[in-house]
């Protein structure tokens, strides 16, 4: 049986980065589910479609294959067989994503895909619904967590660092909006799975939260 890591929580908790360190550091395979979701919002703002047409989405959906391949130990996401790994980190596309992952036929297409990549390797996933709805029964599941402005914070300097300008105060704005959407959602909120530890990175670095991580890890094996 495959060993499955769950992690959720809210955008810029610093998922992906834990997941991918604990995935090289345990020989995991890591799944980004949010590139998934970001993905199929790309097929839709390329087709010129409505977020709020409920109808137009479900029909998009039997359009759109989305696949995983791994390149040098790295995640890709195929959209109709083009990668578009390089297409899908824009707020555009973000915020896309999070309006149109409320819609079930959307997350039925890609529940179904993670579930299949869980079922046949040891792997790490990220997410807001994977603990609770994808992976059930995954034997680690962690709720990785900040405080807004941390994670305002964080992003801001991100931005800074690539020479992009950037507004804190709209980009804390931005990130409240995002939670309250996955949050109260009707279909797989973001919640904390009541068998998930609960990890506040807040006043933590990078290599603390890897640290707390696997020592819940080891516990658990
Ligand atoms: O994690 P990331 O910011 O890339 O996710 C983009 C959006 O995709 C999230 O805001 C959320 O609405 C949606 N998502 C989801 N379920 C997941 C992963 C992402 O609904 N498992």
């Amino acid at each position: 049986m495959s060993f499955n890591i769950a992690i959720d929580g809210p955008a810029g908790a610093g998922k992906s980065t834990i997941a991918k360190k604990l995935a090289k550091e345990l020989s995991f395979i890591y799944v980004d589910t949010g590139a998934m979701y970001r993905a199929m919002a790309l097929y839709f703002i390329r087709n010129g479609i409505d977020d709020a047409d409920a109808d137009a989405i479900a029909r998009a959906c039997e359009n759109v294959d989305i696949t995983i391949v791994y390149r040098n130990g790295e995640q890709c996401v195929l959209l109709n067989g083009e990668d578009v790994n390089g297409l899908i980190r824009s707020e555009e596309v973000g915020n896309m994503a999070s309006n149109t992952s409320v819609y079930p036929p959307v997350r039925a297409k890609l529940t179904a895909l993670q579930q299949k990549l869980a079922a046949t390797s040891n792997i790490i996933m990220d997410g807001r619904d994977i603990g609770t709805c994808v992976l059930p029964h995954a034997q680690v599941k962690i709720y990785l967590t900040a405080s807004v402005d941390t994670r305002a914070k964080r992003r801001y300097d991100e931005l800074l660092k690539k020479g992009t300008q950037a507004d804190l105060a709209q980009i804390k704005k931005d990130i409240a909006e995002r939670d309250a959407r996955d949050m109260n959602r009707e279909i797989a909120p973001l919640k904390q799975a009541e068998d998930a530890v609960l990890v506040d990175s807040s006043e933590m670095d990078i290599d603390e939260v890897v640290a707390a991580v696997l020592a819940i890890y080891k516990k658990a094996v």
